[in-house]
This record gives structure tokens, sequence and C-alpha cells, in this order.
């Protein structure tokens, strides 16, 4: 048995250790620093208006009206399909008189919605006689679960640290955007790719564990950090797409992403099918006889195009173009298009709307040998790296969170620590 004198010792060894192993990583972080780390909860819609659902869960579990916060029921082991009756939820034969109802496991990763396995909590939202459901889950966690859909992992990994930071900072974003509404992300392309558990790869997970809680800023704040996929040669203006102007989002030149597989891309699609998109996207159009380039902005990109038809010519924008076509056949909005024989055919360059981060760019960075700091500080100039605080001790979902967002929103950073 030891001796209370090497017992001392022992802690004393211990806690200088702790202090040399915290002083290390946090010397690591170069940048404006500030420290604090807690659970941040982004609720993420997984499906959206379904008449039914298959729900599984191992092991104990509370049911909540997420309304009252009142524990409804606890159980163990379930296995059955989840639907809507009058006045709530129906899970199997078992009624809940609730249209929000919180699924809380007791251990991580036990609950599997139509075979897909998810961490964190699951919320039931009815809404005309239809079921959302939407995962609360833990911030760093949810960047673990986005990888197969938004990145390679056997990417370097700087460039997958420079990845997960973006995500992570963007995710952030669309929290405080959103905190009004019932979720934050949909598990889309139009936020951020998210396939849950199973989407999960050892690189990945190493890449946003040692950037935990970093996230870029400007001027002390969270803001849009946008990226696509290949920008090929100029990353594109914000403010020209969205109403966002700063200048981190301007736009850059890139000479990285050359090799990039979708430097180049090239669509072929008839007249006929370029009205009928058009059509099905709402526009009243008649038989189409050409496509006019009427302008472009300092990154090539085109900014407005002219349909020229039998009857009225029609202006639209080529973000609106891009949109309505299908952003997987319009890769991006720097093309030439050539009408021949009743077919417009399309040549481009880059995929994605051409806005922050070019993650090819990234990609042939962190081959030459630049860090995830280096990459960031080129495609978002005059942004910083920080370290995320959080002032609040967050134990769990729903007002915890919100309270932390307060935070994060007043860009509540602590500088030069
Ligand atoms: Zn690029």
């Amino acid at each position: 048995m030891a001796s209370p004198l090497k017992k001392v010792i022992g802690y004393r060894l211990l806690v200088i250790s702790v202090i040399i192993f915290l002083t290390y990583h946090l010397s690591l972080i170069t940048y404006h620093q500030a420290y604090a780390q807690s659970s941040k909860y982004v609720r993420v819609a997984i499906l959206q208006d379904v008449s039914s659902l298959r729900l599984k869960i191992k092991g104990s579990f509370e049911l909540v009206d997420s309304i009252s916060n009142k524990v409804l029921s606890r159980g163990k082991n379930l296995n059955t399909t989840v639907t809507v009756y009058s006045d709530g939820i129906l899970l199997g034969n078992t009624k809940s008189k609730t249209n929000k109802l919180f699924i809380k496991p007791y251990y991580p990763e036990s609950v599997i919605i139509n075979g897909r396995t998810f961490r964190g909590d699951i919320q039931l939202i009815k809404n005309n006689m239809k079921l959302s459901v939407i995962n609360h889950i833990d911030l760093e966690d949810y960047v673990k679960g986005i990888s197969v859909g938004e990145t390679s992992h056997y990417w370097p990994i700087d460039s997958l640290k420079a990845e997960v930071i973006v995500f992570r900072t963007f995710a952030l974003y669309k929290m405080q955007e959103n905190s009004q509404k019932d979720f934050d992300l949909t598990s889309d392309v139009y936020s951020q790719v998210y396939s849950g558990r199973a989407a999960e790869r050892y690189r990945i997970n190493k890449a946003v564990d040692e950037t935990r809680g970093l996230v870029i800023t400007y001027q002390g704040k969270i803001f849009p950090a946008f990226y696509h996929a290949t920008c090929a040669g100029h990353t594109d203006d914000a403010s020209l797409l969205w109403n966002i102007d700063m200048p981190p989002l301007k736009g850059v030149s890139c000479n990285f992403c050359q090799d990039s597989p979708h430097f180049k891309w090239h669509n072929v699609l008839s007249l006929g099918e370029v009205k009928d998109r058009l059509v099905k996207g709402g526009l009243r159009i008649e038989n189409i006889k050409d496509i006019i380039i009427l302008g472009r902005d300092k990154s090539e990109r085109i900014t407005d195009l002219k349909i020229v038809t039998d009857k009225k010519d029609m202006k639209i924008s080529a973000k609106d173009f891009r949109n309505i076509l299908g952003p997987n056949i319009i890769k991006s909005t720097n093309f030439q298009v050539k009408v021949i024989d009743r077919d417009a055919v399309f040549e481009g360059f880059g995929w994605g709307h051409g806005v922050g981060l070019c993650q090819w760019g990234a990609y042939f960075m962190a081959k030459q040998g630049y860090t995830y700091q280096q990459i960031l500080e080129y495609y978002y100039p005059g942004a910083q790296i920080s370290l995320l605080v959080v002032q609040e001790s967050i134990k769990h979902f729903p007002i915890p969170l919100r309270k932390s967002l307060k935070v994060i929103a007043e860009g509540d950073f602590l500088a030069n620590r």
C-alpha cells in the first residue's frame, strides 16, 4: 500500500503531467485563442413528412413529451412501426398524447431508424398527420457523421482537418440561423449530407478529435463557411450569390485544383428537356431556340442568361438556371453553351457554387505540405481559427443549447489567452 507521502507526490506528478499535456496541445493553436468545452447539440432532420417509419431501440429508453418536458413512459428494447393518430404519436399500439416526442436512449448508438443507426436523441414531430424525425446529436458526432457524404476519408490529414473545421463552423452558423425552427439542418445536399453512425471513418474521426471545438470566425463571430468541390481557378464572391458580403468570402484565385477530377465537365440536354425542367421549376416558357450568356463575374462565372424562345425572350440568373436544371447536371455556373441540332451542349469548369473552401484545392495544398491553418487562411482571407467558447455548462438539450447559442452569437470569444 502506498504511503501518504508517495500518494501526494503521485498526485502532484499527475497534475503536472496534465498541465504539460494541456500546454502542449493548446500551444498548437497559434491563433485567436480561447478555451472551454461543453456539448453543443445540433438538430438534424433525418426524415420529413413521412406517414410511418420503422424504429428499433436497443436497451433502456425514456419517452419524453418535448412540449411539457414530462417523462411519459420508460421501456426496454423496442422494435416497432411509428405512425400518427388524431391526438398524437403511436409507437406500435402505444399512444403518446403529444405532437412532439423525445426518444431518449440510455446508451449511445442504440436507436435505429429505417435500418440506420443514430447517435444521440431522436425527436418525433407530428405535423398535418405526418411525421418528421429530428436527430439531436452532439456537434462533434455530427461532424463525424457527415464524412462520407462530404469528403473522402483517404485524403491527407490536413485537408481533412481544414474540412471538418469548415463543416463544424457551417453547422454552428445554421444552428444560429434556425434557432427558432424545429431543426437546424436537413440531411441532404442542401445543407450537409448526414448519414449517421454508419458513415463514420477512422481518419475523419481522428481529424475531428484533433480539431475538437475549432471553428473559423471573422471579427470574433461565426460566419457561413461555404465550401464546394472544385472552383477551377477562382473562388466566387458570396455577395454575387447571396446577401452576404464579407472579406473572407470575397473569392481568391486558386491554382491548386487544376488536377481535380471535376476541373472540367460536359453535358448535353435536348432543348425540350431544358424547357421541361424550367417549366417544372415554375417558369412559364415557350419552345426554346437559343441560350445566350449575358455576362460573367470576375471569377468567370456566368451572372445571367437569356433564353430565346418562339415568343418572348426570358432573362434568368445563372444561379437559378443551375438550380432548376439540376446542380449535378449543370455542375457550375462557369460554362459555355452552344445549341447544336436542337441540343444544348454545355462545356464547363469546376463543381459547386464556388464560394469559400475549394475542397480539391485543399486536397492538393495538403499534398504539397500546407497545414490546415494555411489552407483555411488561404481560402478565407482575414478569418481566424478560434476555439469555441461556451460559457454555460450544457447538460442536455433543448434549453441550455439556446443559451450556448446566445454566447456564440455575441461573438464571446476570449482573445489572446
Ligand atoms: Zn480551386
